[in-house]
C-alpha cells in the first residue's frame, strides 16, 4: 500500500495572498490512497474530511464491473469537498471487471465477504473494503439491478426476486446491542426513497424498499450472506444499503438516481457538502505541447529544454496543469504582452516559456537555439547554466551578465531585465528586484523582469542608490525569501 497523501491544505494560498494570518489549524483535507499500485486491480480510496467533524459515509461503486450507473456516480464524490462530516469513496472497487465490462473476473466480488479461503485479487480487495466498512458510520453499495423490484408478483420483470429501482437492506432494524441504539434501516431507506421518487415522473419506475431479510430462515436471498452490506450489518454493525438502479434505464438516469440517493443519505447523516467545493491546490504545470515549423507537436515537460534552430517558428498549442482554466503562456521577450498561447512566433534567441494559472507562475520550459543545425526535434533535461546569470537588454541589445558583475550603462539608457538563467531551478521561482524601480505599481511584488527601466533622471528612486547619489544601483535576486544573487548597475552621465 502506498499513501499518496494528496493532502490539500486549503486556504493556504489565500492566506499568503491576502497577507492574512491564518493561525488556526487548516481543517478540511482530502487523502488519496492507492492500494496494489501498478497491479491490474489497483484500488483507489479517497477520504474527504469536512472542516467540521461528523459522521463518515462509505460509498463503494464498481464492485461489479457491468454496473456503470453506480461507479460513475461514486466518481463524482471523489472530488467532493465537505463542510461537515466525512466521506470515504471507492469509485471502482473491482477495476478489472470494469475494464472487461463484466460482473466478475474470478469470483463475484460481492459474494466474497464471508471467508471462502479462495485467494485471488478479489479476496485482497475485499480485505481492504472490510476495513473501510468497519471504519465508517454508514455504507452505500452502488449497483444496477435487473428488472424492477416489487413486493408482489406483477410479471417476470417486476417481482420480489428483481433488484432494480430499490434500496436493499439486510433487515428492517439493525440491533446494535452494546454498541448503541438500534438503527431503523427501513425508516432511513424510506426517507431516501421519497426523495428519489420526487425526481421520477413515471410511477412504474418508483424506487421501493427491498428487505432481503438475509439471515431469516425463509429469506429468498441467502446468497446475500456473502455480500458487503451483510458484512457491514452483521460484523461492523453499521447501517448499510444497496442502491439499485434498473439496468435497462439510460445511463444518465441511473447515475442521477444514485446521486439523489447519496445526497439524501448524506442529509440524514448530517454530512454537509461545500457547494462549490473550494480546493486551492498550488498550481503546477506538467507539460506544454509545442510545435516547431508546423511539425507534429511535441510534449515538453516542466524544466525541459527543446532544441531548435535560429529562425524556427514555434506555436504553443496547449499546456497541461492541475487546473483546466485560467491558463496562459508567456514567451519571454517575445509575442503579446499577456498571453502567447497558440500564437506563431519566430525564435531567434534562446528563451524561456513561462506558464501561468491566472497570475500564479506555475512552470517553465526552455527553447534553446543550437549552434549546430538541429535536424530532429530533441527534448533534454540538462542545462549548461549551473550558476545564476542575467539576461539583460540595454537599448534593445542583448547582454548576458554573471552574478555579482557590474553593468555599466549611460543615463537615459533603457534597461530590461529580461530573465535570469538559473540552471536546474525554475527561473519563475525567483524574484528579481531592481532596487529603486517599481514595475507594477498596483501590486509591487518586487518582481521587475520584463519591464522597461528608463534610467533617465527622475525615474529611479535615488534613495535606493549607493550614497543616495543616483549613480549606483543594484538588482537583488531572491529565491523563496533567501538572497541568492546580485548585479550592480552603474549609471554614467549622459553619453556625449
Ligand atoms: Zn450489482
Amino acid at each position: 500500500m502506498k499513501n499518496k497523501s494528496h493532502i490539500k491544505k486549503k486556504f493556504a494560498l489565500v492566506c499568503s495572498f491576502l497577507f492574512l494570518i491564518c493561525s488556526q489549524a487548516l481543517a478540511g483535507q482530502k487523502i488519496h490512497t492507492v492500494f496494489f499500485e501498478g497491479e491490474e486491480n489497483e484500488l483507489h480510496v479517497y477520504r474527504i474530511n469536512g472542516t467540521k467533524p461528523g459522521k463518515t459515509l462509505l460509498i463503494i461503486g464498481g464492485i461489479q464491473g457491468d454496473e456503470p450507473g453506480g461507479f460513475l456516480a461514486a466518481d463524482f464524490y471523489a472530488d467532493f469537498m465537505l463542510e461537515k462530516g466525512n466521506l470515504i469513496v471507492v469509485p471502482r472497487a473491482n477495476f478489472p471487471s470494469i475494464l472487461k465490462k463484466g460482473r466478475k473476473i474470478n469470483q463475484d466480488m460481492n459474494r466474497k465477504f464471508l471467508d471462502d479461503n479462495i485467494s485471488n485479487y478479489e479476496a485482497r480487495v475485499v480485505n481492504v473494503l472490510k476495513k473501510l466498512i468497519c471504519e465508517s458510520d454508514s455504507f452505500l453499495n452502488l449497483h444496477e439491478g435487473s428488472g424492477i423490484y416489487s413486493d408482489k408478483w406483477e410479471n417476470k420483470n417486476k417481482n420480489p426476486n428483481r433488484f432494480g429501482q430499490s434500496i436493499i437492506t439486510d433487515d428492517s432494524i439493525l440491533k446494535r446491542g452494546d454498541l448503541g441504539e438500534d438503527i431503523y434501516l427501513e425508516e432511513m431507506a424510506q426517507k431516501v426513497i421519497e426523495k428519489i421518487n420526487q425526481h421520477i415522473e413515471n410511477k412504474d419506475l418508483f424506487f421501493h424498499f427491498n428487505n432481503h431479510k438475509t439471515n431469516h430462515p425463509d429469506s429468498i436471498h441467502k446468497e446475500q450472506l456473502r455480500s458487503a452490506t451483510y458484512y457491514a450489518y452483521h460484523i461492523c454493525k453499521i447501517p448499510a444499503f444497496g442502491i439499485e438502479s434498473a439496468k435497462f434505464l439510460p445511463l444518465e438516469q441511473k447515475v442521477r438516481q444514485h446521486i439523489y440517493a447519496i445526497n439524501a443519505f448524506m442529509e440524514i447523516l448530517d454530512i454537509i457538502p461545500q457547494t462549490p467545493g473550494i480546493d486551492l491546490e498550488k498550481p503546477e504545470m506538467q507539460y506544454m505541447i509545442i510545435s516547431v515549423n508546423d511539425s507534429i507537436p511535441v510534449v515538453v515537460e516542466k524544466m525541459q529544454r527543446l532544441k531548435i534552430n535560429k529562425g524556427d517558428t514555434i506555436q504553443i498549442h496547449n499546456i497541461v496543469a492541475n487546473y483546466e482554466r485560467g491558463l496562459s503562456v508567456d514567451v519571454i521577450g517575445l509575442g503579446n504582452q499577456f498571453n502567447d498561447m497558440k500564437k506563431k512566433l519566430i525564435i531567434n534567441e534562446s528563451t524561456r516559456i513561462e506558464a501561468k494559472k491566472d497570475f500564479y507562475k506555475c512552470g517553465s520550459v526552455f527553447l534553446d537555439i543550437d549552434s549546430k543545425s538541429v535536424r530532429q526535434l530533441t527534448v533534454t533535461d540538462s542545462s549548461d547554466t549551473p550558476t545564476l546569470r542575467y539576461k539583460l537588454r540595454i537599448n534593445g541589445q542583448l547582454k548576458i551578465v554573471n552574478n555579482y558583475e557590474h553593468v555599466k550603462i549611460h543615463r537615459g539608457d533603457k534597461l530590461v531585465i529580461e530573465d535570469i538563467l538559473a540552471g536546474s531551478v525554475d527561473p519563475s521561482k525567483y524574484i528579481v528586484n531592481f532596487k529603486g524601480f517599481v514595475g507594477n505599481h498596483q501590486n509591487n511584488s518586487g518582481e521587475d523582469r520584463g519591464y522597461v527601466i528608463d534610467t533617465a533622471k527622475g525615474v529611479l528612486m535615488e534613495r535606493y542608490s549607493l550614497n543616495k547619489k543616483g549613480r549606483h544601483y543594484y538588482v537583488l535576486t531572491t529565491l523563496r525569501g533567501k538572497k541568492v544573487g546580485k548585479i550592480f548597475i552603474d549609471i554614467q552621465p549622459y553619453a556625449s
